[in-house]
């Protein structure tokens, strides 16, 4: 059998007057996948979402689930569900009728509903709240009811729209642990929104970085770290830190690059003059700022392995060198000029 991916789109393109939302998306997601669309705010991220879920159609190319053209399906008939940023969990109803919603809707017995909906909780970590309303739990917890309403009907692949966007920070950490945990115990394909990076590089089996409607670079989170495609890649996805030395155009991360004092040897690597403008001491590491004799500048980071707070900000303002193994570098295409309406 060819091989048949769980997500296929052909082509897609949405226009809202004249804001071309999702313009020209292609794309393969396999079965079991942690597929990430990673983007700033208005890249087409939820248009595409939206696209896949059925709640809206395309103006042109097409939509394909397990290799069938679903591009004018309607959204019950999609083998898809969908997790929102603002839960929606229906506030009358106790947490496990919640849950066992969708099955109801389907026309499945009480007593399996009950059965399922209970799996469900326990999958998400939520044992014994099935009793309770949604305004009785946290927001985590909330969260976790939308996740388990979701899953509980077995779909072929599950949406998920900055699902940890409404949590604080601390919570987040949590649950991007417990959503990578309950994606692989459950093998339900996830195409997950986020616009934070950090985010996309933690959870992904790979990702899709978004720009003005279009995809500008796929590949699994340390390809796309490492070898960003374009300018935009390397500062969306990391520091930028792009340099034209010679007439190439190259980026080099912040942790790849060495700070020197003195007569410190650079054997072997490339290195640079420049003056230390900027300084932040984070705890564990420290962020520097180099401008550099030969233009341009550098953000470096170090960890603090051996040195003080003190230490760190003592560098303010000398000259250093920097320096960095050539193979830390990534060649990267010179953006496209924009082309006008
Ligand atoms: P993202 O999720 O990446 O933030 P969206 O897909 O929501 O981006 O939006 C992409 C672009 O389409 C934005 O410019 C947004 O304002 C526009 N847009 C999205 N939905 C609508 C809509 N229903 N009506 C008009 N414009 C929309
Ligand atoms: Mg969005």
């Amino acid at each position: 059998m060819a091989n048949v991916h769980d997500i296929r789109l052909v082509d897609l393109a949405k226009r809202y007057g004249d804001v071309h939302a999702v313009a020209g998306v292609s794309l393969d997601v396999d079965h079991g996948e942690f597929f990430t669309l990673l983007g700033p705010s208005g890249s087409g991220k939820t248009t595409t979402l939206r696209l896949i879920a059925g709640f809206e159609l395309p103006d042109a190319g097409r939509v394909e689930l397990g290799g069938q053209d679903v591009s004018h399906v309607p959204a019950y008939a999609r083998d898809v569900n969908t997790v929102f940023q603002d839960y929606a969990l229906f506030p009358h109803m106790t947490v496990a009728d919640n849950v066992a919603y969708g099955l109801r809707i389907k026309g499945v017995g009480k007593a399996e509903r009950r059965t399922r909906a209970g799996e469900a909780l326990e999958m998400v970590r939520l044992p014994g709240v099935g009793a309770r309303k949604p305004a009785q739990l946290s927001g985590g917890q909330r969260q976790r009811v939308a996740l388990a309403r979701a899953i509980v009907n077995r779909p072929r692949v599950l949406l998920l729209d900055e699902p940890l966007g409404a949590l604080d920070a601390q919570l987040r950490l949590g649950m991007q642990v417990e959503l990578k945990r309950i994606q692989s115990e459950v093998g339900i394909t996830f195409v997950y929104v986020t616009h934070d990076q950090e985010e996309a590089l933690t959870m992904s089996d790979r990702l899709a970085v978004f720009d003005a409607g279009r995809i500008v670079q796929v590949g699994a989170p340390a390809e796309v770290y490492e070898r960003p495609a374009t300018e935009f890649v390397a500062g969306f996805v990391g520091t930028s830190n792009v340099l034209d030395r010679g007439g190439r155009r190259f980026t080099v991360r912040p942790e790849k690059i060495r700070l020197l004092t003195g007569d410190a040897s650079s054997d072997g690597l490339v290195s640079e003059h420049g003056r230390v403008i900027d300084v932040s001491y984070v705890g564990p590491l420290t962020r520097y700022v180099v401008a550099l004799a030969g233009g341009g500048q550098l953000q470096v980071v170090q960890q603090n392995l051996e040195t003080s707070s003190a230490q760190a900000l003592e560098v303010q303002g000398r000259e250093v060198r920097v320096a960095w193994r050539e193979e830390h570098t990534s060649a990267i295409a010179v953006q496209p000029e924009e082309v006008g309406p």
